[in-house]
């Protein structure tokens, strides 16, 4: 079956019992046994639920995996796989990694005796370089945040291999309608589903996947043990929104990829980072890697300052300033001031996040209302600033 079929069908109704078409939430928290100490399908809700499972199924079969694991939230599925390490682990990471992914390295699981070397993993000679005998994964996420850097995953999946390690990849931005990070190699998938696989900015959740049956278990032993599970309710409304995941991020992605092509004719703007776009740095990966669609997510560079850039983001109205993305609505925002601020000035120019960048993610409205709303936005701000006297 096709993706977009099995987003809709495995894991799904029709109920056994009533034959209602969408399953039942099942709420729950234990089960009676048939006898004392016989083995049952469900016995407590931490360690499985049936709303919860029917998710889990179906995205397993999206990321080609043969099994899934639901969490509270991305930084819980995140913690779920780091979990594997042990004191002296080492972990190789992209420079370019989630924010709360960055924290969660280098100030919870640091204390634990597990050291993280950053490296820019689309420099794939650093990235090899970068292991050490020590290394047992490495971690990683393309499209990246916020310049949309492309890391080519099955090259990266062969490296961690030859030192012996696992890959696990940040697969939120791409979704598995995009991008099957299992299929080129790698050993862990992540996704918030808080993002594209909920859709709707109503749900956070987290979602781990994987081919191994034994990393599986590892893994599901881990999580029952630490309890960091996706309620039924939340599995229930992430499980909802994969039904249209395809529909969505193709079309957003189609939308995103108008904005940038129109972006980068505005004279104001310096530059765009979109991997659509043919002089995007990594657009020869994406386009083999990625299928048939660029990702929804863009970044640019306003030509003027800080100043100028705030007033630009805090005036457009469909576009609206908040952190997060993948969903339907727009959202506009300021990574050196909002989802980067916590990173020192340094870090953040190593990584390129200059004051003035500006990051979308591009919802389901029309592109036509986007680009008036960005082009009303650049008048607000273009000027609105004195620049700073240079006497
Ligand atoms: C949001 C996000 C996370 C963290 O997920 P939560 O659901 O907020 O815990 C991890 N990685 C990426 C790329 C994200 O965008």
């Amino acid at each position: 079956m096709q993706f977009r079929t099995r987003a809709i069908h495995v894991g799904g109704g029709p109920d056994r019992e009533t034959g209602a078409v969408v399953p039942p939430i099942h709420v729950a928290t234990t089960y009676v046994q048939p006898a004392a100490g016989e083995e049952t399908a469900y016995d407590y809700s931490r360690s499985g639920n049936p709303t919860r499972s029917g998710l889990e199924e179906v995205m397993a079969s999206l990321e080609s995996g043969t099994r899934a694991l639901a969490y509270a939230s991305g930084m819980a599925a995140i913690h779920g796989a780091l979990m594997l390490l042990e004191p002296g682990d080492h972990v190789v990471a992209g420079a370019d990694i989630y924010g709360g992914t960055y924290r969660l390295l280098h100030h919870v699981m640091a204390p634990c005796g597990i050291d993280v070397t950053l490296v820019d993993a689309a420099d794939l000679d650093a990235f090899d370089a970068a292991f050490k005998d020590r290394t047992r994964m490495a971690w990683i996420e393309s499209p990246g945040n916020p310049r949309m850097t492309i890391t080519d995953i099955a090259a990266c999946a062969r490296i961690a291999k030859a030192h012996g390690a696992w890959l696990a990849v940040d697969n939120t931005f791409a979704t598995p309608a995009l991008t099957r990070p299992l299929e080129l190699g790698a050993d862990i998938v992540m996704h918030s589903a808080t993002k594209y696989l909920g859709g709707h900015s109503d749900v956070l959740g987290g979602i781990l996947v994987v081919r191994d049956a034994e990393l599986a278990e590892r893994l599901y032993y881990l999580q029952n043990a630490t309890g960091g599970v996706l309620g039924p309710f939340d599995s229930f409304l992430v499980a909802r929104g994969i039904k249209t995941l395809e529909l969505r991020i193709r079309e957003q992605s189609r939308t995103a990829m108008a904005l940038a092509q129109w972006l980068a004719e505005c004279p104001q703007v310096a530059s765009v980072n979109y991997p659509g776009l043919p002089d995007h740095p990594g657009h020869e990966v994406a386009r083999r890697q990625m299928d048939g669609a660029f990702g929804a997510m863009l970044s640019f560079e306003w030509r003027g300052g800080l100043e100028e850039a705030r007033v630009l983001v805090e005036s457009t109205r469909l576009f609206q300033l908040a952190v997060s993305l993948g969903a339907v609505e727009s959202l506009i925002e300021l990574p050196a001031a909002m989802s980067h601020a916590s990173y020192d000035p340094e870090s953040r120019r190593a990584h390129g996040i200059t004051d003035s960048l500006i990051r979308l993610s591009v919802g389901l409205e029309a592109f036509e209302d986007l680009r008036e709303d960005l082009s009303a936005a650049f008048e607000a701000a273009a000027g609105s600033v004195e620049p700073p006297s240079t006497k």
